[in-house]
């Protein structure tokens, strides 16, 4: 359980796709800057756009998640999200 972070992917508003590619000059931008192409429809979202769209699947699947396991686990990963970004409430 070392990887749950990666339980909860980013898929796209548009279409649903999960897999991105990233804007290439990423290394010259802010990490909220970074633009993210959707590999199926070609369309293009900033992080903070990508987690805005998913945050409602994030919390839904944090909320299974912390069904299955005790809660001391659930805030420890709920910590790792926020730490990468997440809105989690
Ligand atoms: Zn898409």
């Amino acid at each position: 359980m070392d990887d749950l972070s990666v339980q909860v992917p980013l898929s796209c508003p548009t279409c649903g796709c999960t897999e991105f590619s990233e804007d290439s000059e990423a290394d010259q931008k802010s990490d909220d800057e970074r633009i993210f192409t959707c590999a199926h429809c070609g369309a293009q979202f900033s992080k903070t756009q990508l987690i805005d769209a998913n945050s409602e699947s994030i919390n839904a699947t944090i909320q299974d998640i912390g069904d299955e396991i005790i809660s001391a686990l659930s805030k420890d990963l709920k910590r790792e999200l926020r730490k990468q970004g997440w809105k989690v409430k």
